[in-house]
Parts: C-alpha cells; sequence; structure tokens
C-alpha cells in the first residue's frame, strides 16, 4: 500500500513537472515568435526605403519569377543592384532570354 502512494506521488510529480516545461515552452515560442515578426517588419521596411532610393541605374537581368507555391509569374527585368523586379523585358530580350541564360529566381 504505501508502495502504491509513493509510485502515484512520482507520477504527479513527473506530470506537474512537464506542464511546468510545456508551459514554459509555449511562452518561450511565442515569445521568439513575437521578436522573429518584429525582425521581419524592420527589415521589410528597410527593404522597401532601400529599393525606392535605388535608381535602377546600373543594369538589370530577365528573369523567370516563380512563386513559392511553385506557379510561374513569368519574364521580368530585375534590377542589379537592389534585386526589385523593375519591369517587363521587351520581345528581343525575351528571345535573347531564351536563347540563353535560363535565371530562375524565386
Ligand atoms: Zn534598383
Amino acid at each position: 500500500m504505501q508502495t502504491y502512494i509513493e509510485e502515484e506521488e512520482d507520477i504527479n510529480n513527473i506530470d506537474s513537472n512537464n506542464l511546468e516545461l510545456l508551459s514554459y515552452d509555449k511562452e518561450n515560442i511565442s515569445n521568439r515568435v513575437k521578436e522573429i515578426k518584429n525582425s521581419i517588419a524592420i527589415l521589410n521596411k528597410e527593404l522597401s526605403e532601400l529599393t525606392l532610393d535605388c535608381r535602377h541605374s546600373d543594369g538589370y537581368n530577365i528573369k523567370l519569377i516563380i512563386k513559392n507555391d511553385g506557379s510561374r509569374v513569368g519574364l521580368r527585368k530585375i534590377c542589379d543592384i537592389c534585386d526589385n523586379i523593375i519591369g517587363y523585358p521587351t520581345s528581343n530580350e525575351k528571345n535573347e532570354w531564351c536563347n540563353d541564360g535560363k535565371d530562375i529566381d524565386k
């Protein structure tokens, strides 16, 4: 009988330890997610400011843009400096792209 009670106490201790660990992890994950999202927002703001400042004056490449879901958007002009989409290629540029390099960007 005494042994049974001791075992029960051990199980209760393990359970409460696990619960503390779980709630600690939840809080950690939640805080880290907030930190990362905040960092992404700050970096996105800096990225769009840099893109606005760029004059896209130092050349560009033609690249096939593919979305994260794998669907193709098409050929676009990509600025060499800021790596931003700056327009559509001419039909000559499209033909050149088909014959030469096929830089695929996401
Ligand atoms: Zn640019």
